[in-house]
């Protein structure tokens, strides 16, 4: 868009060359006055301005006035600021670009893929959203990570993907370089932390995720959803208020580890385990931001507006926005 508008060099360029000019001629008219060579200056009705031997003072105004109003002349030009004219015609900011992976096994990624995306896209500005569903099957090796510029051109990638039965290596490895080279942000929902579970690569999968989890509670129900200290007063959780979140229904993830890079935010009891589990965190990963949730198995808990917030407080975070 900038390549339409003249930079401040060039602006600069143009106010010397405007001073210049009016200097130059301001110049030669009064030499040309001063030694009564003007043509004008014997000319019926303009003696009285231009006899310069009989008013020197009088020209001497009209110059200093003539150079004034060129330098305020350039000094208005230098100052203008380069406009982009495709920005105020539109008077919109630039849509951020955003990739959407759905797909396998186990959940509704046909009516989630929709309530994640208009969720976002109504909370945090327009998103310009690529996305891609995939078949029903937990060993699909999601064609998109095959290239190796997949990532190249987005500013954020949601994985909500359940891909339990992939278990190549490199490409486990692939998916994680790609997001930490670019340093291109995540939010990873749900069953993304089953995913690539069964890969000698899973521990890349995992440090990127930011937890370990093979397994979930057998039963579904709701949960009670609290904030820890960290998480009450992070902007991920600030639509909480710091109090607790009753879901509407639940699949509760069993976390085995938390890794380095992440701070818990929110967890949920388990009374299978008898432990506060990790359900809502942040994690880094050599400076890329991944933001991650196992709340995500039913369609009537995503469409809760505090699960709606808490995704678009963790879009924020992630793109640094927060
Ligand atoms: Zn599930």
């Amino acid at each position: 868009m900038r390549d339409n508008v003249p930079n401040r060099g060039a602006f600069a360029m143009l106010a010397y060359r405007d001073v210049l000019v009016h200097t130059w001629f301001a110049a030669i008219c009064r030499w040309l006055l001063m030694n009564n060579h003007s043509p004008l200056s014997n000319l019926h009705g303009f003696p009285m301005l231009f006899a310069v031997s009989t008013r020197p003072r009088f020209v001497s105004f009209a110059l200093i006035g003539w150079l004034c109003l060129a330098a305020a002349h350039a000094a208005e030009v230098e100052l203008s600021p380069p406009v982009s004219k495709t920005e105020a015609a539109s008077g919109e900011p630039t849509a951020v670009k955003a990739l959407l992976i759905c797909g396998g096994c186990c959940h509704d990624y046909q009516n989630q893929k929709e309530i994640i995306s208009e969720g976002l896209s109504k909370s945090v500005g327009p998103i310009d959203w690529t996305i891609i569903q995939y078949a029903g099957e937990r060993e699909v090796h999601a064609d998109v990570y095959q290239s190796k510029d997949w990532i190249k051109g987005f500013d954020l990638v949601v994985h909500n993907e359940c891909f339990g039965g992939v278990t190549d290596p490199d490409f486990v490895k692939g998916i994680v370089a790609a997001h930490v080279e670019n340093q291109i942000p995540a939010m990873v929902i749900h069953c993304s932390m089953h995913s690539y579970r069964n890969s000698s690569a899973a521990d890349t999968w995992r440090n990127f995720l930011g937890v370990t989890s093979v397994r979930h509670e057998k039963s579904k129900q709701s949960m009670l959803v609290e904030p820890t200290a960290a998480g009450k007063s992070h902007p991920v959780l600030a639509s909480l208020g710091g109090e607790n979140w009753e879901t509407v229904n639940g699949e509760l993830y069993i976390i085995n580890q938390v890794w380095p890079g992440a701070t818990v935010l929110a967890t949920a009891f388990s009374n299978e385990t008898n432990k506060a589990e990790p359900v809502i965190w942040t994690n880094q990963v050599e400076g890329t931001r991944v933001f991650g949730t196992t709340i995500g198995h039913h369609n009537e808990t995503m469409l809760d507006p505090k699960y709606q917030s808490i995704l678009a407080d963790g879009w924020k975070w992630a793109m640094k926005q927060e």
